[in-house]
């Protein structure tokens, strides 16, 4: 691609940069940019500065905050004695768009992975098994992705956490709602079976 502009080129070669962005979609929103007016280009550009220099991460939870402590963290509407480990921020804005957990998060920032070199040392289980130990946490419950290094993490953090007074729970890996019986792999179907719950309950969830 010949662009008139080096200023052009630029701006396209760092839109490119982003994740599922190929070089007709970045020149795209360039041309997009140089429509609007200067003013809202520099909120927009502001925006992104001060959002990169300005966030940080809770001190409890490791989810992305404004201050020290989270909004989740913060809140005195949330359940204190609940305690969801996930993998990463974008799992945590998934549950909470759920609008069925009311309790806490624990942002692991990754998984282990032998494979990756990735050990313990490397993800946020230390300060989990701290935050388990202070006494106000009843429950962890286990979000992790349904992987080989998934199920290696949870393994290992429920043996950390083994000799604490708290009940490690894991979530349901079952059927997709709306999925078919048969096209379901065998260890998804037969964890279904295994660990099947109540009929009352599935009303419940229904809800
Ligand atoms: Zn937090």
């Amino acid at each position: 691609m010949n662009f008139p502009s080096k200023l052009i080129e630029q701006a396209v070669s760092e839109f490119e940069k982003l994740p599922g962005i190929g070089k007709k979609t970045a020149l795209r929103l360039v041309l997009h940019l140089l429509k609007q007016d200067k003013e809202s280009v520099e909120l927009f550009s502001d925006s992104i500065v001060r959002m990169r220099s300005l966030i940080r991460f809770c001190r409890n939870c490791h989810n992305i905050s404004d201050n020290e402590l989270c909004s989740i963290c913060e809140s005195l509407k949330r359940n204190h004695s609940l305690v969801c480990v996930v993998e990463s921020i974008r799992d945590v804005i998934a549950i909470e768009s759920t609008n069925q957990y009311h309790g806490l998060y624990h942002v692991l920032g990754g998984v282990i992975s032998p494979l990756e070199g990735i050990g313990p040392e490397e993800v946020n289980i230390e300060s989990l098994a701290v935050r388990c130990s202070n006494g106000d946490v009843k429950e962890v419950i286990m979000a992790l992705n349904p992987t080989i290094e998934g199920d290696t993490t949870i393994f290992y953090i429920s043996k950390k956490l083994q000799s604490l007074p708290v009940k490690i729970t894991s979530i349901a890996r079952g059927i997709s709602f709306g999925g078919e019986l048969e096209y379901v792999d065998d260890i998804t179907l037969g964890r279904s079976i295994a660990t099947r719950m109540p009929y009352e309950n599935y009303l419940v969830h229904r809800e």
